[in-house]
């Protein structure tokens, strides 16, 4: 889920409401985590309501094989286990919609969540809003998205056939686009603002020995040329260690470099840390000046800046449900 801003697009069954219009459970997001805590609360009959955001399925939904996810030894594709997850939480009665939260207000009794066209009262919230993908910010940058640039080689990388185009970053994201724009790209250049890398060691060599890919490191991009012509015709960049600065013609521009945490929207109702991931406690309790926001949980990686795997983001959604459960329970239901 891209962020947690999301308006319910279709009025959906109202089965999971008491009398009062009062649902047991909301889950705002529909990535690996929101769908885990969906299926633990549905098969609990809870009927949890699922907010899909810009970014249905998460950041599964963009990715290509995933090969540590426990069970697929020959790897799955991301959009595969995310949809596959999508039909065990319906399966059991989980509810989807498509919304945008416009006001929420985490501290009443039921909690009340506004979407615009549509206000929800829930005695619980799973906030699993995710992270979205994080921009170098530079102004041609901007005026690029979708002109060639992108922060989604899955989405994207089709546009660049017998292109050459870059990837930014030193992470497994970087490397792992990079590896895909291949299929596409003649040729892919990687570029890393410094000469160490944050990604593991397997997928590094892998990039690194791919005869398609050049990496050049300890250089930072200062312009994307094309912003008159309306599409992307080359970079401008620096070498930080021997300052020189120079043009490369290529005709896409791609983004690897970490994600931020969809949690703005709580800022001020909830713990955040320095970075806006949620300050949670056991991973799944949010706090608001240090003490326990009742009935509000969290889970994957909008609280995660440790771990980010889809496997902990599926085992805090896991925890996150349970502790609904126990919550409800202890308040008589
Ligand atoms: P990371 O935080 O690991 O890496 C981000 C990279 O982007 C770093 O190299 C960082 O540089 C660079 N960067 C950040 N901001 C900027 C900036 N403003 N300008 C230039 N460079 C910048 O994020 P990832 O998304 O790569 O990975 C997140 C997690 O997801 C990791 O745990 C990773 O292992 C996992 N992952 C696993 C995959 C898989 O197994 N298939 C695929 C993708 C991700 P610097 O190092 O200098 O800070």
């Amino acid at each position: 889920m891209a962020d947690t801003q999301a308006t319910p697009t279709h009025s959906g069954s109202n089965a999971a409401d008491d009398s009062n219009g009062i649902r047991d459970t909301v889950i705002l997001g529909s990535g690996c985590s929101g769908l885990t805590a969906a299926i633990y609360t549905a098969r609990a009959n809870l009927k949890p309501l699922v907010i899909e955001g810009h970014e249905p399925g998460g950041q599964l939904s963009i990715t290509t094989m995933v090969e540590n996810f426990p069970g697929w030894p020959d790897g799955v594709q991301g959009p595969e286990l995310v949809e596959n997850m999508r039909k065990q939480a319906e399966k059991f009665g989980a509810e989807l919609q498509m919304g945008h939260l416009v006001a929420a207000d985490l501290h009443k009794s039921p909690i009340e969540l506004d979407f615009g066209s549509k206000k929800v009262r829930t005695r619980t919230l799973i906030v699993a809003s995710g992270a979205s993908a994080r921009w170098l910010g530079l102004p041609s940058e901007q005026a690029l998205i979708g002109h060639g640039v992108s922060s989604c080689a899955t989405c994207d990388g089709f546009f660049f056939m017998d292109k050459t185009i870059c990837v930014i970053g030193g992470g497994d994201s970087a490397m792992e686009e990079a590896m895909f724009l291949t299929r596409f790209a003649t040729k892919v250049y990687l570029i890393h603002r410094s000469g160490s890398f944050r990604a593991s060691k397997i997928m590094l060599e892998r990039a690194m020995a791919h005869p398609s890919i050049e990496f050049l490191t300890n250089t930072v991009v200062e312009e994307v040329l094309g912003v008159a012509e309306k599409e992307v015709r080359g970079i401008r960049i620096r070498n930080t260690e021997s300052g020189e600065v120079r043009k490369i013609e290529l005709q896409g521009f791609f983004l690897g470099i970490g994600h931020i945490p969809n949690a703005k929207f709580f800022q001020g109702q909830m713990d955040l840390d320095e970075d806006g991931y949620i300050l949670s406690t056991e991973n799944v309790f949010t706090t608001r000046n240090g003490q326990k926001i009742p009935g509000v949980f969290c889970s994957g990686d909008v609280q995660d800046r440790r771990y980010r795997q889809a496997i902990t983001a599926a085992g805090t959604g896991c925890m996150a449900a349970l502790e609904v459960e126990k919550y409800l329970e202890e308040h008589g239901r």
